[in-house]
Formats: C-alpha cells, sequence, structure tokens
C-alpha cells in the first residue's frame, strides 16, 4: 500500500507545491475555494487526530493536489477521494499520486454522489471516516448532507472556517449557538483539535480556520418522535432569532398555532416569553415531542 519513498515527492510544502502548479499551469479557481495546504506538520497532525488505521477506509473530499491524500494513503487502507475539478484530475492520478495503489480518484461534485452506494461498494456499507480540508463555500451543505442522508459514519475530521467551528461546538446562551450546533450535536460529538494560521495555505484564505473532528453518535443523544419536525422547530426558532418562540415558531407556517405552543412549553417547564437561542439539545426533543403528539398528522 505505501509508495517506495524514494520516488515520492511529498507537496506539503511551498516549494514542491509551486513546482507542480508550474509543471501543469494550473491556476486556482476562486469558485472551488481552493486553498492548498502548504505545511506538512498540519497535514500529519490532521491525519493523526482522525485516527485514520490500516484497516481503515477514507473518504477525502477535495484532495486538491493530492497534499493530505498522500498521507491519507500511507495510513489507510483504502482512500476514495472526490475532486470537481477536472484540470486537477491528470495531476493526481498521473502524477502525485501515482505511486499509491490504495487510492480511487472520483471527478464528481461531492454534493451529488451517492456517498451510500460507494460506501457499499467499497466497505460493505460499513462506517466510514470522511477526512477534508473542505471548500468553504459549501461547509454545511456538505456535513448536513452526510449525516442527512444517513452515510454510515464513524467520524468526519475537517478543516473548516474557524466561526464555522466555533458554531458546531458551543451550547445554548451563545451567540454562535444555532441551528448548526444543533443539528451537528445531534449526529455527533464535535471537538476542535487544532487552529490553522492563514499562512499554511496556498493562497492565503483571509479566515482563519480550524479542524474539528466530529465523532458521529451510535445513536442520536436524544429520542424525538419526528426528527424533520424537529429540525423544522429548530429552524424557525433561529430565523428570528432575537424573537421569542411564540412568535418565531408559531409565524413559520409549521401548523402549530400559538395555544398549543403555550401548552407545549408548558409541559417542558418553559416560560412562554423563552427564544430558541436558550434551549438545549433535550428541550427542543420534548417540545417537539409535546406539538408531535397535539399534532394529530404527525
Ligand atoms: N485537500 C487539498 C489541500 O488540503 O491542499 C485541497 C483543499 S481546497 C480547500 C478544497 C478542494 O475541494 C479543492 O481542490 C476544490 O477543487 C475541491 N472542491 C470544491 N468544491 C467541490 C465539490 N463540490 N465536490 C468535490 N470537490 C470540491
Amino acid at each position: 500500500m505505501m509508495a517506495d519513498d524514494n520516488n515520492v515527492m511529498y507537496l506539503g510544502n511551498p516549494t514542491n507545491t509551486i513546482k507542480i502548479l508550474e509543471k501543469y499551469g494550473f491556476s486556482f479557481q476562486k469558485k472551488y475555494g481552493q486553498n492548498f495546504l502548504i505545511d506538512s506538520n498540519i497535514i500529519k497532525k490532521i491525519v493523526q487526530e482522525s485516527g485514520v488505521k490500516k484497516e481503515d477506509f477514507v473518504l477525502e473530499i477535495g484532495p486538491g493536489i493530492g497534499t493530505m491524500t498522500q498521507i491519507l494513503c500511507e495510513n489507510a487502507r483504502e482512500v476514495v477521494a472526490v475532486e470537481i475539478d477536472k484540470k486537477l484530475i491528470p495531476i493526481l492520478t498521473q502524477d502525485t499520486l501515482s505511486f499509491y495503489d490504495n487510492v480511487t480518484i472520483i471527478n464528481e461534485d461531492i454534493l451529488k454522489l451517492d456517498i451510500n452506494k460507494l460506501i457499499l461498494e467499497h466497505n460493505e456499507g460499513k462506517p466510514i471516516k470522511v477526512v477534508a480540508n473542505l471548500p468553504y463555500y459549501i461547509t454545511t451543505p456538505i456535513i448536513m448532507g452526510l449525516f442527512e442522508s444517513h452515510v454510515p459514519l464513524e467520524s468526519i475530521t475537517i478543516m473548516v472556517q474557524k466561526e464555522v467551528a466555533d458554531r458546531m461546538q458551543v451550547g445554548p446562551g451563545t451567540k454562535d449557538y444555532g441551528a448548526l450546533s444543533l443539528a451537528v450535536q445531534y449526529y455527533a460529538n464535535p471537538q476542535i483539535v487544532l487552529t490553522v494560521p492563514a499562512s499554511c495555505f496556498m493562497p492565503r484564505p483571509n479566515v482563519d480556520s480550524a479542524v474539528i473532528k466530529l465523532t458521529c453518535h451510535h445513536k442520536p443523544p436524544v429520542s424525538v418522535k419526528n426528527e424533520k419536525f424537529m429540525f423544522d422547530i429548530i429552524r424557525a426558532s433561529f430565523n428570528q432569532r432575537r424573537k421569542t418562540m411564540t412568535n418565531s415558531v408559531v409565524n413559520a407556517n409549521l401548523g402549530i398555532t400559538k395555544e398549543q405552543l403555550l401548552t407545549a412549553l408548558e409541559q417542558c417547564g418553559l416560560k412562554s416569553t423563552v427564544r430558541g437561542e436558550a434551549l438545549t439539545l433535550q428541550q427542543f426533543a420534548q417540545l417537539s415531542n409535546e406539538l408531535s403528539s397535539m399534532l394529530s398528522n404527525l
């Protein structure tokens, strides 16, 4: 599985990255969120934090020129790397990853790929590890897509905008707390493992970055009668986060009347003036279960 070290040109530094970019006349595409890692220590640390082992199957989203893919190939049983930019494919297949026999490159938009089918074919449908330096313009759709399509997952270790990592990790009563925090915490246990300065990328992004590890729950930490309905309530609460829930949720066309909401809030021991930003995941689950029981069609 491991390439002959003598033949590998590791890319985790500015010199070798520039060499490859010039060799192929590659220019960065802003629309694809291309900021390549150029620091081998950071790459090693991400792979180490991901806990990838020799028996693991890894899905990498957006390999770029293959900088982190090289290290993933050396640590995992098998790697599938999904890259949208067709100009990067020959660089990966004919050059930077050509020494590795345990990698498959797929030229596709990750948001359009049937990942469940991929896992069935490559990992007998068993939980996988996802490792990626994500394109920041689609961080949330990628993460929510993985969770909501019930892809079998062990963990997701990803580089994201620092601000987004903070939002995933925080609890109630903070300004960053919102629908993303609750969604991520319903499916996983988030932990920021590394902050990464802009100088570790080429070109430099104009935001700070962080690596967050989402260790997926075997079973959600709360019991919910209707998952979609709970997330509809959560989204409604934060769409108008400065309003009380009796306004934001009732205004959201979910078929919930003010009286029903007031009764449900009371049953949960919550005040009628409460705002969504004060509720824990447990409280949202309880509230949504109370409302589900009241509404005959749920
Ligand atoms: N992994 C490389 C690294 O760390 O140097 C590149 C990371 S760069 C931040 C994001 C990568 O995701 C780019 O290579 C970009 O072309 C790719 N990408 C962007 N949108 C994508 C999509 N929808 N599906 C798959 N790959 C995508």
